[in-house]
């Protein structure tokens, strides 16, 4: 009656499991159909349909008053169960629900400042139990979807089952009565789920509705999915048995048939590594058979969805159980807890000889109500987080959305989603609000719409003005420039007249910085400080369409310059220790190809260098040009400028305002191929620097080695000091640096340490706006005197805090 496969019949294993597979597939479009008109109709009318429907498919006339059971009806039938039964349910009752406790989840959440991001956890606020009628009403099922929604939280449990149900049942009205269950209608079918779902005058509208029922209300709920949460489709039940030699056959046969009992579609299967377990099961299942009540039932499952399947080993018994992927599954064997964890789906696993599956069924405490029909592949259990929800918190802070507004603005665009990008942006700052606000002049709103939109949202780059008698913000030479340098270019200006322009090309100024870099002179193009050079560089590469690639946080100005051309600035973040993520960066280049990789060494504001090999191999990878500004060079004792030879897609930047003690003159200057340095020149204007300034630089760099370079060593030995005494600092964390400013970690807000400070004369850079930066704050090193009282204001500052 029950089919045996050997161990070498492959095909008919296949053609036996596909079987079982199959059975759960039918959805009868006649039935649907019939179904969904019964739930239109309940939407439609409501109570006078249920009633309809009861007297038609139930033979019971009711009103609408008595759709409701009365307290007495329940506790009437509750009263008629034996009392041994009552206290095993109340027992079993208690081991569930000190299992479902075990479940309950927390809403958590993160901070990091100035976002907060959580789970909210709450359980649903109604839930709707269906309860089937006549042989398949189980007290056991309402005890498995009852508790777990209690121990969720749930505030109100409404029942629905068949007229009849507490009259022949006594212990279903016993359980719900033990649970406080007192809400029940006594409505069956599809009808009673499209009550739940849609409501009606006397049936309330649920949230979630579970439980099990037979294929009306099964496709019922299939109907309302979406209107309604549901628990899961119920198909029929199974079991998987693994068993070796250590199984008893009487026990394995019996454990077969229990299942086999519930309905002609359940299927049992037994994996064994043992023909002869085989065959003596075979023969317990014909005796045992003899004594059950429902046995044309368990015939029927046996014949139809049946099987004995012998295998090779235990691995081809777990592989032929995780396709089943059954609702249940016994391990009865050596090393059960091995086999089991090699078994990937499967809705319950009961372990040993002793756990036969109806210890689950009833009194263990797990949920009996499983995934069905290879389900186990993607569900689990009902339980306590069938009845909850996890609502996601977000709050960011004003700084937070302005650090991220703009990375928000990319992403909705990407998308095409204008309105999106102008929902983060237009927060942005006080200047885009008032861009929309009422009071703006008509006149001046249309001038306004001229401007790029891009140039609009970004927000200007600019300093606060504030001046203080220790001035460590802008990473200038805080020696200023030596009296020798200062006297001799003096006196230079005298005697250059001042109503000739500058020469065209400033030869000799050029002639000195050939000298100094050692770079070809038609290499090298100078600029009203290195800024004007940034600009014209990506003047002449960048626009609508055309992309860098940026290594943030670095030097605002690259972004900001980019944006206004119109073109797409591509990022890749430092690493969390702040140094260059060259992978990234190789990764980006060779599937962006941008036309210009801006590598700022040392990297303004974190002061950390790419090494010389990084840089070579990005420059071999990139096609598009690769600039390095080297603003503070001098002080990392360290240059690409000797890779420009090998390297004709290099421009290295430099700067006469850190090191060399001119910011106040304005002098930068590129080192390029000649030809590359040619186009750069184009998007430069005629005499942009002036005729002091290029006397001024030459002096310096005439006198560099002996007025400039001690002042350099001074600072690198300055910095390295006021690492160490920053580093002693509770509550302070300095990034190592190779510049001649620090960036500082710090515990104290930097908004407020930028005030303490500034009150006690002393001004930094707070830099919390930069990506990843949230927590710092930027010194440059001073003269001696001035880092000594900048550490001592730290101290006091974090010594109080
Ligand atoms: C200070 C600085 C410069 C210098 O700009 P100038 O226009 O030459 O004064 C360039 N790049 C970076 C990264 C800087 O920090």
């Amino acid at each position: 009656m029950i089919e045996l496969i050997g161990a070498d019949e492959k095909q008919r294993r296949r053609a036996r499991l596909e079987r079982i597979a199959g059975r759960n597939v039918a959805l009868d479009a006649d039935l649907m159909r019939e179904v969904a008109a019964i739930i239109e109709n309940v939407k439609r009318r409501g109570d006078e349909a249920l009633i309809e429907y009861t007297a038609r498919f139930d033979g019971v006339e009711l009103t609408c008053d008595r759709l409701r059971a009365s307290e007495d009806e329940l506790h009437h039938a509750a009263a008629r169960l034996e009392r041994e039964v009552r206290d095993v349910m109340r027992e079993a009752a208690r081991r569930i629900r000190a299992f479902h406790e075990r479940q309950r989840e927390r809403s958590w959440e993160m901070r990091s400042n100035g976002t907060r991001l959580g789970q909210r956890v709450r359980p649903i606020e109604r839930a709707g139990l269906y309860v089937p009628g006549g042989t398949a009403s189980y007290p056991s099922s309402v005890l498995m979807n009852v508790i777990p929604a209690q121990v969720a939280g749930v505030e109100r449990i409404v029942v629905a089952t068949p007229p009849q149900t507490l009259a022949e049942n006594p212990a279903v009205a016993a359980a719900l009565v033990e649970l406080g269950v007192s809400e029940v209608y006594k409505v069956g079918g599809a009808q009673a789920i499209a009550a739940l779902a849609y409501g009606t005058r006397t049936v309330p509208r649920v949230d979630k509705i579970t439980g099990p029922g037979n294929k009306y209300v099964a496709a019922a709920k299939r109907l309302v999915f979406g209107v309604v949460g549901i628990d899961s489709i119920a198909g029929p039940s199974e079991v998987a048995i693994i068993a070796d030699e250590t199984a008893d056959a009487r026990s394995v046969a019996a454990d077969l048939l229990a299942q086999a009992e519930h309905d002609e579609e359940a299927a049992v299967v037994l994996v064994t590594t043992r023909g002869d377990l085989a065959d003596a099961v075979r023969r317990e299942i014909e005796i045992q058979l003899e004594m059950l009540p429902r046995r044309a039932i368990v015939e029927a499952s046996l014949r139809n969805y049946g099987a004995l399947i012998v295998v090779g080993d235990m691995d081809e018994a777990c592989a032929v159980v995780n396709e089943l992927a059954p609702e249940h599954l016994e391990i009865i064997a050596r090393d059960a807890e091995a086999i089991a964890d090699k078994i990937k789906h499967a809705g319950a696993i009961f372990l040993g000889a002793y756990t036969p599956e109806v210890v689950g069924d009833y009194f263990a405490g797990p949920n009996h109500v499983l995934p069905t029909g290879g389900a186990a592949r993607f569900s689990s259990a009902l339980g306590v987080y069938d009845f909850t929800r996890r609502a996601s918190m977000l709050r960011y802070s004003r700084e937070e959305l302005e650090r991220t507004a703009r990375m928000i603005a990319v992403f909705a665009r990407a998308e095409g989603l204008e309105a999106h990008a102008r929902s983060a942006l237009i927060r942005l700052d006080q200047q885009a609000t008032q861009d929309v606000s009422a009071t703006m002049d008509d006149g001046l709103r249309v001038a306004l719409k001229r401007i790029k939109p891009r140039v609009r949202e970004l927000r200007a780059y600019t300093l606060r003005s504030e001046r203080a008698p220790i001035k460590v913000n802008q990473n200038e030479n805080p020696f200023d420039a030596p009296e020798r340098i200062k006297r001799e270019a003096l006196r230079r200006f005298e005697r250059r007249a001042w109503s000739r322009y500058p020469d065209f090309v400033p030869v000799e100024l050029r002639r000195k910085l050939a000298a100094f870099a050692g770079w070809d002179e038609e290499g090298i193009i100078v600029g009203n400080g290195s800024n004007e050079l940034i600009q014209a560089t990506m003047m002449v590469t960048l626009g609508e369409g055309r992309r860098a690639l940026l290594s943030e946080p670095t030097f605002a100005l690259y972004r900001q310059i980019a944006t206004v051309l119109g073109a797409d600035v591509l990022s890749v973040p430092l690493t969390e220790r702040l140094t260059f993520d060259v992978a990234a960066l190789r990764r980006a280049i060779e599937r962006e190809d941008p036309d210009l990789t801006i590598i700022c060494s040392p990297n303004n504001p974190t002061g950390g260098v790419i090494e010389e090999d990084d840089l070579v191999r990005l420059l071999e990878k990139a096609s598009g040009l690769i600039v390095v500004d080297e603003a503070y060079f001098e002080f990392a004792e360290r240059s690409a400028a000797n890779l420009l030879r090998a390297h004709p897609n290099l421009i290295v930047f430099r700067t006469f305002s850190k090191a060399m003690a001119m910011a106040g003159w304005r002098v930068g200057y590129a080192l390029a191929a000649p030809e590359i340095a040619r186009e750069i020149g184009k998007a430069v204007l005629p005499y942009n620097l002036n005729a002091f300034s290029q006397i001024a630089a030459e002096v310096a760099l005439e006198m560099y080695d002996a007025e400039l370079l001690p002042l350099v060593q001074a600072l690198i030995r300055e910095r390295e000091r006021l690492f160490e005494a920053l580093q002693e600092i509770s509550g302070l964390s300095p990034v190592p640096s190779k510049a001649n400013f620090i960036l500082v970690r710090s515990r104290i807000e930097p908004r407020r340490v930028y005030d303490e400070l500034l009150r006690r004369g002393i001004l930094i850079r707070d830099v919390s706006g930069y990506p990843m930066l949230a927590d710092c704050f930027r010194v440059s090193v001073g003269r001696p005197e001035e880092n000594d009282l900048l550490i001592e204001a730290l101290r006091e500052i974090f010594a109080r805090s």
